[in-house]
């Protein structure tokens, strides 16, 4: 039974020393089973349920963004961390627009992608605290946009946060500087903005935030 208690973890990891390193890293928190070449990835992600993936995006037979491309295609909505190459931003990028909803960096430390991953399958019983933008409401506790129509739409707590920022003051134009000392690291490129709104805009609609050019976002009126 405690194998039900813990959030099941399908880790996708082609590297003979990493991938039982860090199952064995994530099993007190989760049930972890790990595939060791894309193709054994997708036969399991696509046959089991699992509550997160971890994959990384150098592997052979399909590779990491081929794979969460194929997944996502299929429907498969489970939070996905994609494990790129350290200073890689383009595989960042490539990652999050493929599908992701996070990443790390090789080498990391094991306790933050534990964390990461408890962020990512984190439910909440409390009542949901929700905030009104267009016909959707956001549950930033939740990380879930979710319109009028039924639409769900999964957040990683990044965009919720970014959402949540915007929504909080709808008549207020953020500046990237703004945002970026409200969710980022200081040392974050202001550019980083620009590619959360962009996938934001890809995952829920093209009006949910708004770009007023040459001073920054506001919160827009996404619809279905
Ligand atoms: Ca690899």
């Amino acid at each position: 039974m405690t194998t039900a208690e813990r959030p099941a973890v399908l880790l996708v990891e082609d590297d003979a020393a990493l991938g039982p390193l860090i199952s064995e890293l994530l099993e007190p928190d989760f049930s972890v089973r790990l595939a060791v070449n894309g193709s054994d990835g997708l036969h399991l992600a696509l046959t089991q349920s699992w509550d997160a993936m971890v994959i990384d995006r150098g592997l052979p037979v399909i590779d990491g963004i081929a794979l969460i491309k194929a997944l996502r295609a299929k429907g498969i909505a489970t939070p996905i961390l994609i494990l790129t190459a350290l200073g890689a931003t383009d595989e960042k990028i490539r990652g999050l627009d493929a599908g992701a909803n996070d990443y790390m960096s090789k080498p990391f430390d094991a306790m933050e992608l534990a964390a990461r991953l408890r962020a990512l399958t984190r439910t909440y019983g409390l009542p949901a605290q929700t905030l009104g933008i267009g016909d959707w409401e956001l549950d930033a506790g939740a990380r879930s946009m979710r319109s009028v129509y039924g639409s769900v739409v999964t957040l990683t707590a990044k965009e919720a946060g970014l959402l949540e920022t915007l929504a909080g003051e709808p008549e207020r134009v953020f500046t990237r500087e703004d945002l970026i000392n409200a969710l980022f690291h200081p040392t974050d490129q202001p550019g980083v903005i620009d590619t959360y709104v962009h996938h934001l805009r890809r995952k829920i609609s093209k009006t949910v935030i708004r770009t007023v050019h040459g001073l920054g976002y506001q919160i827009g009126d996404p619809h279905d």
